[in-house]
């Protein structure tokens, strides 16, 4: 999958957070807008007028939080008013706040796949995003038919997170363990395997990175 990243940053400011760490390395080598933002909300304007590829599949803002309560409703629309000339290529959304997106509903095309992380159902203090909960709540209740969540990385989960996924009906769901050694409370693989064995008998599941809990032998 391709990246395109016109709006970068976020203040969520998750532990396992690899965007922020990769931003910092971008800023040592001089490339912007990390050299003179960081990890800072930015929109790069300049990045608007990029070529975006037919026939790719494209996630927007991979680095950063574009639909975060602190991005100005102009700066979404100014990356809106881009992707709806680009009826050829398909996006990927991807957001701890979903509950932005209904403020676009009449912006989104058939070739926009709107997706949330929602890695556990159960409460921590790993990110400042919206609860697990409210993310739930926003994305079963999004009026869209092409729907996406990622449950990624994986922490331990209570058993009715299955059912929150399944409310939600995502058309494509992914699933996959930390890559950088933090040291999350996640599920044993066994957990894991089951609730995707169960997941699987419904929808269309992606797996990546599976691997035995960081305290399994
Ligand atoms: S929401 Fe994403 S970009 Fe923001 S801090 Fe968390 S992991 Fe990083």
């Amino acid at each position: 999958m391709d990246t395109w990243n016109p709006i970068t940053g976020c203040l969520y400011n998750c532990v396992y957070c690899w965007a922020r760490n990769y931003a910092k390395k971008l800023a040592a080598m001089g490339i912007e807008p990390y050299k003179t933002y960081g990890f800072k909300p930015t929109l790069a304007e300049w990045r608007l007028k990029q070529k975006i590829p037919k026939g790719k599949f494209i996630f927007v803002s991979d680095m950063g939080e574009m639909w975060g309560s602190w991005v100005p409703k102009e700066w979404i629309t100014k990356v809106m008013n881009v992707l709806v000339t680009k009826p050829k290529t398909d996006f990927l959304f991807l957001t701890k706040n979903p509950g932005r997106y209904s403020e676009f509903l009449d912006m989104f095309t058939d070739n926009m796949l709107l997706g949330a992380t929602i890695e556990t159902n159960r409460t921590n203090k790993l990110s400042m995003a919206p609860s697990y909960e409210t993310r739930y709540n926003a994305m079963k209740n999004l009026n869209w038919k092409h729907k996406a969540i990622v449950i990624e990385p994986i922490l331990d989960f209570d058993p009715e997170f299955v059912d929150w996924i399944k409310d939600i009906n995502p058309e494509l769901l992914y699933v996959g363990y930390d890559n950088y050694n933090n040291k999350l409370p996640e599920p044993t693989l066994d957990k894991t395997r089951a609730l995707i064995d169960e997941l699987r008998r419904t929808m269309q599941v992606e797996a990546r990175n599976l691997r035995k809990a960081w305290f399994e032998t």
